[in-house]
């Protein structure tokens, strides 16, 4: 294999899978039983704050009970030992990537861990539960929190860092994301446009986006990886 400098990977729930973290196309569209317009939109907030809060209190306390798996201690080994640069994108809300070592993740959708306040803008880290009568540690007003998650309809954060990424990577990795949620879905088609960077894709059956891809690695991503990380730490 060439020897890549500048390498980004993308990770969607799928990597997560072998952790036991559910994840959402691959049951009939529903997040953890609930239809994501009920639970990942800031309507469904404002119409039943009680229900969304409950819903991202049990995924925060599902948290405590999973583990990372070798797919995230993979990407952490290449990130500690490539003589490169390598940039963790993730549409995914968990901390596994961290908890599995992983350093300066990217969470394009944010954090069940932080909780942001709407009247002062304070982001919290959080690891208990949520209620609207729970006051903001900052500014000491009620029913003003929020999980510090991008609902459908709202902008992804981080989206200049990671356009200039996309740029300058000359290997792009997709790992276990269905290539239905835009903008994250688009980006191996930013990398083709802006660059010469080689594709692959890592998931355990071709994506939407999969024919974009110059090469498609079909199968666990906890089986996948650590190979793939091995081969491009030979090379
Ligand atoms: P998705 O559920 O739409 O697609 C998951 C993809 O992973 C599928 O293509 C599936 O074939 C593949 N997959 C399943 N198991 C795999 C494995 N062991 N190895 C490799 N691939 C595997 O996920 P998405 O594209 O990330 O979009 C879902 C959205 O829902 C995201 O925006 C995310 O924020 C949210 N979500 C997050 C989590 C989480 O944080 N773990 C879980 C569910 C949903």
């Amino acid at each position: 294999m060439v020897r890549f400098k500048n390498i980004v990977i993308l990770t969607g729930a799928g990597i997560s899978a072998e952790s036991g973290v559910k994840t959402f196309r691959d049951n009939d569209g529903l997040w953890e039983n609930h239809h994501i317009e009920d639970v990942a939109t800031p309507e469904a907030f404002a119409r039943d704050p009680h229900l969304v809060h409950n819903f991202y209190n049990e995924r925060r306390a599902q948290l405590r009970a999973v583990k990372p798996n070798p797919a995230h201690k993979a990407l952490a080994k290449l990130q500690q030992e490539l003589p490169g640069t390598v940039s963790i994108i993730t549409q995914n809300v968990d901390d596994l990537h961290e908890r599995g070592g992983g350093e300066d993740i990217i969470h394009i959708h944010g954090e069940l861990t932080q909780i942001r306040c709407k009247a002062c803008a304070a982001i919290h880290t959080w690891q208990g539960d949520c209620t609207q009568s729970t006051t903001c540690p900052k500014c000491d007003r009620e029913a003003v929190l929020r999980p510090n998650i991008v609902w459908f309809g709202e902008m992804p954060f981080f989206m200049d860092t990671i356009i200039d990424r996309l740029a300058s990577c000359d290997l792009f990795i997709s790992v276990g994301t269905s290539g239905n949620v835009y903008p994250a879905a688009g980006f191996v088609a930013n990398v083709q446009e802006m660059g010469r960077a080689h594709t692959i894709e890592v998931n355990l059956e071709p994506s939407e986006g999969s024919s974009q891809f110059a090469e498609l690695r079909q199968g666990k991503a906890g089986e996948l990886l650590p190979v793939l990380v091995d081969e491009l730490l030979a090379s």
